[in-house]
């Protein structure tokens, strides 16, 4: 049994209640469930000589190693695995023993502990790392989709249709206990994989749902397709983005595109997960159609914001990476977690100003911290290129369907310098002289250099290249120089 003040409420709770709560709940779920049933963790806070009942401030929390995608090389030790002698001790199995026999006791241990389900990560170049979940870690899922619904005003009359690809992958399983959670309709398609393009575009045409939920990037195709072939959804509300990063240029044409199908009053909302959180943040909707940032859950996982050189929290309201610590998971279990992504707005715990939910947020927009890379475009220095400034570039120029950045070698030498191609498809009825000038111009204005060379494809070519339905990521930056020992430190990360 846990001696814990009751959970403080989602929507409204003040920001010194959470800070208390928060406390003492990660000391409570590393005294109880980590230290003593990760292998991991376990050994580390041996090795550092920390006691979890010592965490008596976020200062003293802060004082824990970070953990880094490189050290899950080995996921099993990143699991829970109870030890039968300890739980048997446990007031609450003693409890339940007692109350209802020693079966029920059992099975109250199998829900919390036994791994039923596995996410995975999809990282361009590290092994994916595969992330279990118990009963216990469904039961939240269906708490943190639920908030979904709730931060996107939902209605259970609702019919929702989950376009994420059918895959290990959290944001598949997200949405779909998202609408178990919410007890609502939501239909899973699987994606373009699955049913393909037409598919898809058929069942929505059937349905007429209220909700659409996917990767930017496949909402955007399918809509476009839907209304070149003379489709009406009049009866659409929101489009739930998730997957990946959304610039505010494809919220806007989104939104014309819901617009031109028959539906003027669309709300565009995106989500912000990770599979190490095993949940994703919502933005919500409310009266303006501003983003107002990433709505966290504090019961479920304690967010901080560092300084992504020096490991040192930062001030909230300041930029830093995203530091992210589960306070009731069971299965796969990481602590102060890197996700290698930068807040640009950093952490508030101000009310929102379009809910007026209490909740701590993340403010964006969200980039990657490892696409900043040291250049070699001539033989003398190096150029660093901040490949976020640059995506979020592209996806807000108009006149252009689709990209791809492409790092190449000249002459495919490993030893010359680096050059970068840029792949455009550009809207019907652009030119593409103007298109061409237009990116070059703020290419040089944002990262001062222009692309080597500029190719223009069609928009099947193009989503073939970047995999579109195929691929869980799309490939928007591809890196096909070749490697040679010799150059090995040209390519080297700056962070
Ligand atoms: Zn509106
Ligand atoms: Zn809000």
């Amino acid at each position: 049994m846990k001696l814990l003040p009751h959970t403080p409420d989602w929507n409204a709770s003040p920001p010194e209640v959470w800070k208390h709560w928060q406390l003492v709940q990660l000391r409570d779920y590393l005294n109880r469930r980590v230290i003593p049933f990760s292998a991991h963790y376990g050994r580390l806070f041996k090795e550092h000589g920390i006691h979890p009942l010592d965490i008596k401030s976020l200062e003293d929390w802060s004082r824990v190693p970070l953990t880094s995608k490189q050290d899950l090389a080995n996921p099993r030790d990143f699991v829970l695995m109870p030890n039968e002698a300890v739980l048997r001790r446990e007031p609450g199995m003693i409890f339940t023993a007692l109350l209802h026999g020693k079966n029920a006791a059992k099975e109250q241990a199998e829900a919390e502990f036994r791994p039923i389900l596995l996410t995975s990560t999809t990282g361009r170049s590290a092994d994916p790392v595969p992330f279990l979940y118990t009963k216990h870690d469904l039961h939240n899922l269906d708490i943190s989709g639920t908030r979904l619904m709730l931060a996107g005003r939902s209605q259970r009359e609702y019919r929702h249709i989950n376009l994420f690809p059918y895959a290990p992958h959290l944001a598949f399983w997200l949405a779909h206990h998202a609408g178990l959670g919410f007890g609502t309709f939501m239909l899973s398609t699987g994606g373009g994989k699955t049913l393909g393009t037409d598919g898809n575009i058929k069942l929505i045409d059937k349905i007429q749902p209220d909700i659409l939920i996917g990767m930017p990037t496949f909402i955007y195709h399918v809509l476009r397709e839907a209304h070149e072939t003379g489709k009406r959804w009049t009866n659409l509300k929101r489009i739930v983005l998730g997957g990946e990063k959304v610039a505010d240029g494809l919220r806007a044409r989104l939104r014309d595109l819901a617009t031109a199908l028959g539906s003027p009053d669309v709300h565009v909302m995106a989500t912000y997960g990770f599979t190490e959180a095993k949940m994703a943040f919502p933005e919500c909707v409310g009266e303006s159609h501003e983003a107002s940032g990433y709505h966290l859950s504090p019961d479920l996982g304690l967010v901080e914001v560092i300084d992504p050189k020096t490991g040192e929290l930062v001030p909230d309201g300041r930029p830093g990476e995203i530091v992210f610590t589960p306070l009731d998971a069971r299965g796969t279990v990481v602590l102060r977690y890197r996700t290698g992504d930068i807040a640009e707005g950093g952490l508030t715990w101000e009310k929102c100003p379009n809910c007026g939910r209490t909740c701590p947020r993340l403010l964006g927009p969200i980039s990657r911290v490892s696409e900043v890379r040291e250049l070699h475009i001539d033989k003398l220095k190096g150029t660093l290129v901040n490949f976020n400034l640059l995506e979020h570039l592209l996806d807000d120029q108009k006149g252009i369907a689709a990209w791809q950045i492409e790092l190449r070698k000249r002459n495919d030498d490993a030893l010359e310098t680096d050059e970068v191609h840029l792949h455009l498809t550009a809207e019907p009825g652009v030119h593409e002289a103007d298109l061409e000038l237009a990116v070059s111009r703020r290419f040089h204005e944002a990262t001062e250099i222009t692309p080597n060379e500029l190719h223009f494809h069609t928009l099947a070519e193009l989503r073939d290249q970047l995999g579109v339905g195929r691929l869980l990521k799309e490939e928007k930056l591809v890196d096909h120089r070749p490697k040679a020992h010799t150059a090995a430190s040209h390519v080297a990360l700056s962070s």
